[in-house]
């Protein structure tokens, strides 16, 4: 017959940690039902595999499931599972003391801890597990029966000091947790857990694909069920979770149709995802990962806070949606599941942030994401270059977050290009087609491609037949000063520094045309001399350009100015800038400065030569959408001249 109940003490450090829980660290209280629903799966995952390890093992495996069952009237909430039990000793030692190693220690620093969020993100670093019950309920009894075993256990505490354990007749083989509940008392955080609503929801959220059925018992199914809900079979138990677990199947087995159909429920969407990203790593961090490329961009895809994508599962209870540990900022438009077995329920995304494994899982992740859209480049290139028009923007952000990955972010950019007008072009298509002695990539940034286009530093690139990349997001501005080449070939804006179209193909320039411009730039030094003198205030150097065919005049930067719209968003973003000079080119056979240059010679006093220069440097800066510096003053410059020209 039972022995008589013994009381035994917790061990010192399982009643500091209880402590610790019941003085509610946790702001979220309902993990609690997703960590004892976690038992109960593993529990059912252990007897399963015994099953099949031990023939003698008599039990029945058919109908392995967790019950949720509610008493209104003694408020409680008990979870059932049929799986593998415990003996009185592993209760003892399982349930009664903290096994784990390292648990003082851990409470030491827990205890040193300044503040509530220091001690709450040590405390994650060690699932509080079966403890947790603790936040909700006032006493905690469980029963259970090893399988194989004949003898029950009850044991039951109301998490102070102590605890009792006795024999317990007639259980069946399982576990039964049952919880006393404290009242609901929504300031503190503790939801009605007795309202079916309430337990079909924190399933759902948190359990949804633990493989095991999750059941709740009619009558409290019934308790709350609306009128017309007519989902609660009034004869049966209800299932809470869909238990389909997508990720964890092997890739073969899901059809496209399934995976369209998990990726709208998780995103929202109402396509399908342009690409789907299923992978299994095994050995010392297991997981499984499910990953998603949408099709098209949400509307917050810029916005200051928009989540990340990706949630995490540890053995398919949820833990956390957007977990950004798991991707970079500059992929955030992917989402997917995460499910990694060996991390604790309670991990907090602090520690995620520092660990190291969590840090290889994401560098996989990251490659393989960038692996799928290479290949989209070639399987499906029309969804590649709708992907580049939606998340390009984004996925540039690459080229500064991330130095690991340059290489293969570069081989996914495409650009407009003055290839043709119709089509962007990648970096390796503008490589392939490079004229021969040239070894960089030429660009232009700007604020939009008409512009750009037209900008005059195009002229002698489209008149020698160099292509140009046409580069006009704000991210462009600053990934082409920052990566220094795509497969050795340099990035080069052609309205920085000096350009020299004129070599041959070994990139020599003859002797005669290097001859022939010493000679230009001594005639022209004069006037060179007193432009730059006339401009000071707008131009640090006047000089003579190369890159003009139809202009009179352009605006430079030296290899490491500002561009202007680089410069027009600093300022728009609130930065006082030192006003950025750059660099006037003057055409030597354009007829304006071939007369300025006449005029000067002849009438070096004239007081119209003043305004002439001033009109140049204004055109210039017109010509590439810049902004005058007094619009009103050009304006009357310009047409006091037309009217003496009429
Ligand atoms: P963890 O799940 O991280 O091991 P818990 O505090 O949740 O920590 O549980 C402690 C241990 O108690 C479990 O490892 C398991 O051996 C045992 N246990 C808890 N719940 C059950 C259950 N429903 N059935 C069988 N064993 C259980
Ligand atoms: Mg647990």
């Amino acid at each position: 017959m039972a022995s008589p109940t013994e009381t035994l003490e917790f061990q010192a450090e399982t009643r500091q940690l209880l402590q610790l829980v019941i003085h509610s660290i946790y702001s979220n209280k309902d993990i609690f039902l997703r960590e004892l629903i976690s038992n109960a799966s593993d529990a059912l995952d252990k007897l399963r595999l015994e099953s099949l390890t031990d023939t003698d093992l008599a039990v029945d495996t058919s109908d392995l499931h967790i019950t949720l069952e509610v008493d209104q009237e003694a408020r409680t909430l008990t979870v059932r599972d049929n799986g593998i039990g415990m003996t009185r000793d592993d209760v003892v030692d399982l349930i009664g003391t903290i096994a784990k190693s390292g648990t003082a220690g851990l409470l030491a620093k827990i205890k040193e801890a300044k503040d509530a969020e220091a001690a709450q993100s040590l405390i994650g670093q060690f699932g509080v597990g079966f403890y947790s019950a603790f936040m909700v309920a006032d006493k905690v009894t469980l029963r259970t029966r090893r399988a194989g075993t004949e003898q029950g256990t009850a044991w039951e505490s109301d998490g102070e000091g102590t605890y009792t354990i006795a024999q317990a007749d007639g259980l069946p083989v399982g576990t039964s947790v049952t919880l006393h509940l404290k009242p609901a008392d929504s300031e503190d955080g503790l939801g009605d857990y007795l309202a079916a609503r309430k337990i079909r929801q924190i399933v759902k959220q948190y359990s949804d694909f633990i493989r095991w059925p999750i059941r709740m018992a009619a009558e409290a199914a019934d308790a709350d069920t609306d009128p017309g809900d007519g989902e609660a079979a009034a004869d049966g138990p209800e299932t809470l979770n869909s238990m389909k677990a997508l990720w964890a199947r092997p890739r073969s087995e899901v059809t496209e149709a399934e995976y369209s159909e998990f990726y709208q429920q998780i995103s929202h969407d109402w396509q399908p995802p342009a690409e789907t990203v299923h992978m299994r790593a095994e050995g010392t961090f297991e997981y499984e990962a499910l990953l998603f490329i949408p099709a098209h961009a949400p509307f917050d895809l810029f916005s200051r806070d928009t989540k990340r994508g990706v949630q995490l599962y540890v053995k398919r209870v949820f833990i956390m949606d957007d977990c950004d540990a798991l991707m970079p900022n500059y992929l955030r438009f992917v989402k997917g599941v995460v499910d990694a077995h060996d991390l604790s329920l309670n991990v907090s995304r602090e520690i995620l942030q520092h660990d190291r494994q969590i840090t290889a899982v994401r560098r996989r992740l990251v490659k393989k994401v960038l692996g799928a859209m290479k290949t989209m480049q070639t399987t499906k290139a029309d969804a590649y270059a709708e992907l580049w028009e939606q998340f390009g923007r984004v996925i540039k952000e690459g080229l500064l977050e991330d130095r690991d990955n340059t290489d293969a972010l570069l081989e996914l950019v495409r650009a407009a290009s003055t290839n043709d007008p119709e089509k962007a072009t990648t970096l390796r298509e503008y490589v392939a087609r490079m004229k021969d002695g040239q070894d960089t990539v030429y660009y232009l940034t700007g604020e939009n491609r008409q512009t750009v286009e037209s900008s005059p530093h195009m002229e002698a690139f489209a008149a020698k037949g160099y292509e140009v990349l046409i580069l006009t997001d704000p991210v462009d501005e600053v990934w082409t000063d920052q990566v220094p080449a795509f497969d050795g070939h340099r990035f080069q804006s052609i309205a920085k520094g000096q350009v020299d179209l004129d070599h041959d193909a070994d990139g020599d320039v003859s002797d005669e045309a290097k001859a022939e411009k010493a000679q230009r730039e001594q005639d022209f030094a004069d006037l060179l001399g007193w432009l730059q003198t006339t401009l000071a205030a707008h131009v640090k150097q006047v000089r003579l350009s190369t890159r003009l065919t139809t202009s009179a005049a352009c605006l430079v930067g030296d290899a490491h100015d500002l561009t202007p719209t680089l410069e027009k968003m600093y300022r728009a973003m609130g930065q006082e800038l030192p006003p950025v000079k750059r660099i006037l080119e003057l055409n030597p056979g354009h007829p304006l400065i071939t007369a300025l240059h006449q005029a000067h010679r002849t009438k070096p006093e004239d007081p119209a030569l003043a305004d002439t220069a001033e009109l140049v440097h204004g055109s210039a800066l017109l010509a590439e959408g810049g902004d005058l510096p007094d619009p009103a003053r050009f304006t009357r410059l310009l047409t006091d001249r037309l009217s003496q020209a009429l």
